[in-house]
């Protein structure tokens, strides 16, 4: 057998950070604290504060391979932190805070976490913690020296001179759980390579399309989905990063405005809030924003219509925590200066394409052995594989994969012709009626389209005759107003007659999930028992 002739060069995320300081040492990464105070640093000092966080773990006696859990909103110290723990050797695990105390106890003690850093403001979750989780041996507090150690006094001793740790570059670095909407949430433990490669993508056009010259938000939270690969992708690309502890609309676009930030990245509620505000204010988005990243949730048309009005280049991301996240994209497609602006937004209202490295396909939602065509009509089970994409949960007995490593996300979608991927439901979430399959996400997303609409989600409640029929829940814009005849009238100017739900239910609020994602099965709770009038 002849080997190659080049270098065995590792793929452990260290060397992205490395990258970072040599290159790019001078960037500046801006924290944005929730008490309105600043900080500010660059990659050089991150990789040193990595280096000596390294040392700090070191001397509490923490092992390649040990869980280090961050319990904390986006800023400077969590991404030093990020890369202090995989620089040790071990392997980073962010915690949703949004999550329910059971779920909490039942992830860091799944996790066998042993040192968790936090904010101060979720010390009450700390607290409550302690008792329940007893593998966690260290807690560091990011930005107090009350109830626990300071994270700058912790690091201070040391002088940052010292190795990463060394390994193979199929070692795991972060472990991340899914929301866990159904049964116990479930670990996905990111590789080196894998994240490495991830990265690598996550730079390209059609994906982050970063370089040097970018001003980066992540408003994505560090804790949710490895913030979209933005803290490892950032660093090789040595992007400035701007840092906000609060998601409150006014303060991102202060932010926006005074750090000329060029492109940003966030789930729908956060960009409704921040258009909301901008509407309020009566100000223009700021000139420098020239990207926005949107995903976690679909995007409603006339949010990217409204950024693309703007000039504003806006792409759904659809992932989820088993492909690291990134799956699809939403960048133009080739025919893109021959279309007309309606035929774009309708383009950039679906999910996108895959970036190279993610393989899709669809099959049958009754017979998973049949792969159904991409013809824009068959609506399936969407399967994917890759190098980043799951193979085995955290500590399972089983791959989470088929024979062929393909992987079912939940998710039900059809294919274009030219490849881009189009959700129409989650699997557990489509409505049957009379045998035929309604779009849980089509009801909603033509809903939302009505002006006095906020919020809907449409879910299947028992019904004698059509086995199930949709309801859709409805939560109203402040100070607007629409009757349910009004709005099923809407409603059938959008989608097939059949789908326009018999009935409207208006409430003040619906519930959502630890990653601000609507619950279904909250509402199915809430309304299992749903008489119908007629
Ligand atoms: P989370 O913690 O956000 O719930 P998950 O990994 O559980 O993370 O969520 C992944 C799911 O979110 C996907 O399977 C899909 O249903 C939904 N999702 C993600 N991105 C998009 C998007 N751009 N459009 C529509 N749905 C999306």
């Amino acid at each position: 057998m002849m080997l190659g002739g080049m270098q065995d060069w590792k793929l452990r995320v260290t060397a992205l950070i490395d990258h970072a300081a040599r290159e790019s040492g001078t960037r500046e990464i801006v924290s944005r604290w929730a008490d309105g105070s600043e900080s500010r640093t660059n990659w050089a000092g991150v990789r040193r504060d990595a280096l000596r966080m390294t040392q700090a773990l070191r001397a509490l006696g923490i092992k390649p391979g040990e869980r280090i859990a961050t319990l904390a909103m986006n800023h400077h110290r969590h991404l030093i932190s990020w890369y202090g723990a995989v620089g040790a050797g071990g392997i980073l695990h962010t915690i949703n805070p949004r999550l329910f105390d059971d779920q909490l106890e039942y992830i860091a003690n799944h996790a066998e976490d042993r040192v968790l850093l936090f904010d101060r403001q979720w010390t009450a979750i700390v607290e409550r913690m302690k008792p329940r989780c007893p593998t966690i041996e260290h807690y560091i507090c990011f930005d107090s020296d009350q109830p626990a150690p300071h994270f700058e006094d912790w690091i201070a001793p040391f002088d940052g001179e010292t190795e990463w740790a060394d390994g193979d570059e199929r070692d795991p670095c972060m472990l991340c759980y899914t929301s866990g909407t159904t049964g116990n949430p479930k670990g996905v433990l990111y590789e080196h390579r894998s994240t490495m490669l991830h990265a690598m993508a996550c730079m390209t056009a059609p994906v982050f399309g970063l370089d040097t010259r970018t001003v980066m938000m992540p408003i994505v939270p560090m804790f949710h989905a490895a913030s979209w690969g933005t803290p490892w992708a950032g660093a090789a690309a040595g992007a400035k990063f701007v840092y906000s502890a609060v998601n409150d609309p006014a303060v991102l676009c202060d932010l926006f405005e005074r750090e000329k930030v060029t492109a940003a990245a966030g789930v729908p509620t956060v960009w409704l809030g921040v258009l909301q505000h901008l509407e309020r204010t009566g100000k223009p988005i700021p000139p420098s924003l020239s990207q926005v990243v949107c995903g976690g949730s679909a995007m409603p048309r006339a949010m990217v219509e409204r950024f693309m009005k703007e000039g504003i280049r806006v792409a759904h991301a659809w992932g989820m925590t088993e492909t690291s996240p990134i799956g699809t994209t939403g960048a133009e497609t080739a025919n893109w200066d021959e279309l007309t602006f309606d035929e774009q937004v309708t383009i950039k209202a679906m999910q996108g394409r895959p970036p190279f490295g993610v393989e899709l396909r669809c099959v049958d939602l009754g017979d998973a052995d049949k792969v159904l065509p991409r013809d824009g009509k068959t609506a399936g089970v969407l399967q994917v594989r890759g190098p980043w994409v799951v193979k085995r949960y955290f500590k399972a007995e089983h791959d989470a994969t088929n024979a062929e490593g393909w992987f079912d996300t939940g998710d039900v979608a059809v294919i274009h012709p030219d490849g881009t991927l189009q959700l129409t439901d989650r699997t557990k979430d489509v409505i049957k009626s009379g045998g035929e399959w309604i779009s849980s996400v089509e009801l909603e997303n033509a809903a939302i389209g009505h002006s006095a609409v906020a919020e809907a989600a449409a879910i299947g409640v028992f019904h004698p005759k059509w086995d199930e029929r949709p309801l859709l829940i409805v939560v109203k814009k402040p100070g607007a107003d629409v009757d349910e005849a009004e709005l099923r009238r809407y409603l059938g100017e959008h989608v097939a007659k059949w789908w326009v739900p018999d009935e409207i239910a208006f409430v003040d609020e619906l519930p959502h999930t630890g990653t601000g994602k609507i619950s279904k099965k909250d509402l199915r709770d809430t309304f299992r028992d749903y008489r119908w009038r007629a």
